[in-house]
Parts: C-alpha cells; structure tokens; sequence
C-alpha cells in the first residue's frame, strides 16, 4: 500500500545534509531562547560553565542538561514559559499519577506548529480532504483531541468532534456518518469493535479504512488482531504533551518504525541508566528536543519511551528518520520477585495464542512477601463453550509462552467475554495491590 504524495509532505522528504543544517540553526536559537527566558535552563548551563555560543555542531547537544518531567512539576504551573502570558494562547495540562498535573503552552506560531505536523501524520496514513475522521480522543486539557481535530480540519477532512465515550452513539456515527478515519487509543477501538458486533453492526462493512492510534503502547499482535478484526490500516501515532501533543511522529504505510518530525523534533536515544548517547540501532530512552517551540522549549527531554533510532533509508522514500515502535516505557516496568517485567511482553505473549481476545488485565498481589502476578485473559466463546479440554490446553500454552518471555512463573486465568473492565481512554492494564 502506498500513499499518494501530500503537498503538506514535503518536509519529510528534505535531502539529509539540509535537514542537519536546518536542524543546527533551530537548536541554536532554541537554546538561545531558553537560556536567556528560562531560569532552570540558564542555572543548568552555568554549572556546566556552557553559554549558547558552544552550540557549534548538532553534536554538541549531548553536553547539554537533560529536562525531566520531575523539572514541569517542581516548576509548576509556568516556571519553564518562555513567553510572557500576553503570547501564550493555549494551555494544556496532563493529569500526574500523583500531585499536581504538567502545564503546557502554546504561542500561536506553536499551535500552527502542531497542527502542520498533524497534517503531515494525516497524509503518511493517505488521510485527505474528503475523509470523514471520528476524533475520539479525548478533548479538554488532554492533548490527544484538539491536537488530531486541528490537524484534520487543516488538510480539509471533515471532522467529527466526538471525543471518547458514549459507544454506542460513536457506532452510530461511525455508520450513519460514512466515517473513513478513525482516531483513539487502540484498547478504546477494541471495545468499539466488540461493542458494534453486540449492535449487530459489521465494520467491515462501513467505509471505515484507516486508524490512527496512540496515546499507549500497543503491540505489532495488537495491531494484527485490529486490522483482521475491521479491515481498516492500523497506524501508529506518536506524541507527548511535553514536547507538542499527538504529531511526534507517525507511521507510513511501510508500517516499519515511525517517522519523526525532526525539523521540529530533534531525537536522540541514551542509555537510561548513565545518560550517555548509544548509536543508531541500539535500544535506549528516547530524548527529544524541541526545535521549534516558542513558549515552552523543551531541551533534551527524558520521555521515559524505550525505542531505537532505525538506521539506514525508509522504502517510502522519505528522509525523517524512523524509531522503532515503543512497546515499553522505563516507568511502566513492573518489578516481579526481582525480575523485570514490562506488560508490552505480556500483551505480545498472550496474542500470539489463537482463542485469546485482545482484553487482559495483569494484577500484582502480595503473600506471605512473596509478589504473585496473575494474568486474566478473556477468550473467544467458542474455546470457553468447547470442552474443558480447550481451556486447560490453552492455560497451559499461555503459561508456557508467558514463562518463555518473562523468565518467571505467573498465573493465567482464563475468563469469559466482556469480563474485563473496557476504558474509554488509555486502558488500565495493570493492578497492583501489593500495598494493601
Ligand atoms: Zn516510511
């Protein structure tokens, strides 16, 4: 499948050494922006005895302090603003697990920003005007809806603002609507697949034909069981309120790593543990550093996101460079007895078994100080209804391949359709009572 070229496009294919030059410019002047506006940015140069002027190469960005999320919050709410208020004409927040939320900003040439990498993500998919995208991300402080609605209404789609929830008024739409595009996080299109085959309504027989997908990690088995499921073109999108919202990078119809939008997005991959650069190919935390960001820069922002930089040319033609999708994020690693677990490899495990459903539930309990991890799955009808021999070989084949991934033993329970909890936003895989 390829994507007929989109004018808005034509960043992505840039020859490399104009990329690199551009790229250096706008590193130097974001640099120059947050050392002379942000407080935090400027105390941090100095104790490394840095000014703006030793920003000479694009290698030089590694002698530069990282960002982490902990500096939005100890900041908070405008400490990083790199605009005065009179400027700032949009703000965002994202809600912390704990304590305060995150605030971000956005001057007006941000939100132009944005919406034109949004654009860009619409057309790699082969979105265009004509299309009719459900926008089911969530609107309000969260970044995901107002970021795709913007961006679709741009490249002249037609946009259905209906924000997640209410499912049975989004199969509604989705079918008396003639909807083409649908945008959500991939657990949310789960429960609408399940939900409109409850209605009696077959998706594949809508004109529904792509998703764009994200704001939670999800597997190369999730997007295999979405796309046999619908019929529809699963992609990846990409983004983080820190750094702009949906629109980082996006997948093209090679589907082979997601592109980044580096004129505006810088990447680098480090090692997580000691900070220190690791080369193309190698798996580390993605850093990003915004290019082009007015009111809040973000310089060497620690995303917490595990991926590597794919080395070498996309088929598709274009020179942005590709990371590899992320399954997994240093903070969502769970550890169990000792040993490190991510729920991406449960995920991945657990759908490569035929009988499974792609709903799943990890619950971390505590005995005798001992972690015990139990992994509730539900299964199609046809295995729980068939013989109890189907589901004792299944548990055994699911115990088996989770022990194989994960180096220890944990407890598959094998339940019913519709049994687990579906989310209308970014889905709660893992529940951990060990505290109680
Ligand atoms: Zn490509």
């Amino acid at each position: 499948m390829t994507a007929p070229f989109h004018p808005a496009s034509a960043p992505d294919y840039v020859p490399a050494p104009h990329l690199r030059d551009l790229q250096l410019r706008k590193l130097q002047e974001v640099v120059n922006r947050a050392w002379n506006r942000v407080q935090l940015f400027r105390q941090r140069m100095d104790e490394r005895g840095l000014t703006p002027g030793n920003i000479q190469t694009l290698a030089d960005i590694t002698t530069l302090p990282f960002t982490v999320k902990t500096d939005l919050r100890d900041t908070y709410p405008f400490g990083l603003f790199a605009s005065p208020m009179q400027e700032v004409v949009r703000l965002h927040a994202s809600s912390g697990t704990t304590g305060k939320p995150i605030v971000v900003a956005y001057t007006q040439q941000d939100l132009e920003v944005w919406t034109s990498v949004m654009v860009r993500s619409f057309a790699a998919c082969g979105v265009n005007h004509g299309d009719v995208v459900q926008n089911a991300y969530g609107y309000g402080l969260f970044t995901g809806g107002l970021g795709a609605h913007y961006g679709a209404e741009e490249m002249g789609a037609t946009v259905i603002p209906i924000s997640g929830g209410n499912s049975d008024r989004q199969i509604m739409v989705m079918r008396d609507f003639g909807v083409t595009v649908i945008c959500s996080t991939p657990s949310y299109f789960l429960h609408l697949i399940e939900r409109a085959a409850q209605l009696d309504v077959d998706i594949r027989e809508l004109p529904l034909r792509v998703g764009l997908f994200g704001a939670e990690p999800w597997t190369q088995s999730m997007r295999q069981r979405i796309e046999k499921l619908t019929a529809i073109q699963a992609f990846d999108l990409y983004g983080l309120s820190e750094i702009i919202g949906p629109g980082v990078a996006i997948e093209c119809p090679e589907k082979d790593g997601l592109h980044i939008f580096e004129d505006h997005f810088y990447p680098e991959i480090i090692d997580p543990e000691t900070g220190q650069p690791l080369p193309d190919g190698q798996e580390g935390e993605l850093v990003l550093t915004t290019l082009s960001k007015m009111a809040m820069p973000m310089i060497r922002y620690r995303t917490r996101d595990i991926t590597s930089l794919i080395p070498g040319q996309c088929a598709c033609g274009r020179t942005i460079r590709r990371m590899s999708r992320i399954g997994r994020r240093s903070d969502d690693m769970l550890i169990i007895r000792g040993v490190n677990v991510f729920p991406s490899q449960v995920e991945a495990a657990l759908l490569e078994a035929e009988g499974t459903l792609p709903h799943y539930q990890i619950i971390l309990t505590r005995m005798h100080g001992l972690d015990q991890m139990e992994v509730q799955v539900e299964v199609t009808p046809q295995v729980f209804s068939d013989k109890i021999g189907a589901l004792e070989e299944l548990n055994e084949k699911l115990n088996d391949a989770l022990e194989r991934v994960l180096g220890i033993r944990v407890r598959v329970t094998l339940v019913e359709p519709h049994t687990i909890q579906r989310s209308e936003g970014k889905a709660k895989r893992v529940i951990d009572r060990r505290s109680q």
